[in-house]
């Protein structure tokens, strides 16, 4: 199941995608038809739903076509445009792009013993199709595969992580890389303002494979920059979330960015930073495709 967040006359509604992907199911009318009170956005519908109600909703949806949207009609904004606290990332997550980037981001560390974790703001989150404020600070794109969580937990085994995930979604990690290595820590370069791409939609765990191997690319201007798969994730997604739960509570509705894979601009020599008017399209299988253009 394909769920978003969109505008349509001038409202900030939630929906799920029929199976062609070019229809929207608002659903306040599949709740309604379910004789159930509608979630007031994907927060609450990631909080309040469980795999019973996500399989009525899928069910009910593929009936409910006569009460569909055309997408083209629709704004997609970033399925959680105000994520409930800062976004939780890995760096340095791929072999690939470890290496490619040593030295360069103010430390000398090769391939990490532990995931190095740090946070980004997004507040709020831009979506399918927005644009990324263009900074001349050396402007990077890293796409990731996002994890959304479903249920609060701490202290999950790696064997029951798949019951605390409620699905996933694409982001690119906009990074300023100067301003990365001037401050050391990476909170203020990556925070800035639009530098958080989401969406075009999660998709719930129950529609992918139960283990994430999937291809993941990145394209400035039509050029294959990033192209690699989740299977090469140094700590994988049972991993991640189970060390991060140690002593520390997850709550549904958290996002982790799992980290970005070789090809990022700062790896070419010389580098290849974004420029005004480029066109970003972050590709994960069995997800979708995110576009973002910078500034001009
Ligand atoms: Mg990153």
């Amino acid at each position: 199941m394909y769920l978003l967040t969109y505008i349509y006359d001038d409202k900030y509604n939630l929906g799920t995608l029929t199976k062609e992907k070019d229809k929207v199911i608002p659903i306040d009318v599949i709740y309604r038809e379910l004789k159930m009170s509608p979630p007031k956005d994907m927060l609450d519908l990631i909080k309040t739903s469980n795999s019973t109600i996500i399989k009525k909703i899928s069910n009910i949806s593929g009936i409910m076509y006569n009460q569909a949207i055309d997408i083209a009609t629709v704004k997609i904004t970033a399925p959680i445009r105000y994520p409930h606290s800062d976004i939780i990332c890995l760096g340095k997550n791929y072999a690939d792009h470890a290496k490619e980037v040593m030295g360069m981001t103010s430390d000398n560390l090769g391939l990490p013993k532990y995931p190095i974790y740090f946070s980004k703001r997004a507040n709020p989150a831009i979506g399918d199709n927005d644009i990324i404020k263009y900074h001349t600070d050396s402007m990077d794109y890293e796409v990731e595969l996002a994890i959304i969580i479903g249920k609060d937990g701490i202290n999950i085994n790696k064997e029951d992580v798949s019951d605390y995930i409620f699905g996933y979604t694409i982001a690119n990690d906009i990074s300023a890389r100067r301003l990365q290595k001037k401050h050391i820590q990476w909170y203020k370069a990556k925070s800035l303002d639009t530098f958080c791409p989401m969406g075009p939609y999660i998709v719930h765990k129950s529609s992918l494979p139960s283990k994430i191997n999937l291809d993941i690319q990145c394209y400035i201007n039509g050029e294959l920059r990033q192209n690699s798969n989740t299977s090469n994730l140094i700590f994988d997604i049972p991993y991640i979330v189970s060390d991060l739960s140690k002593n520390m509570k997850l709550y549904s509705g958290d996002i982790i960015l799992t980290g970005t894979p070789a090809g990022v601009g700062l790896g070419y020599k010389p580098p290849k930073f974004l420029k005004r008017g480029d066109k970003i399209e972050s590709f994960i299988e069995g997800i979708g495709t995110l576009v973002n253009y910078v500034s001009k």
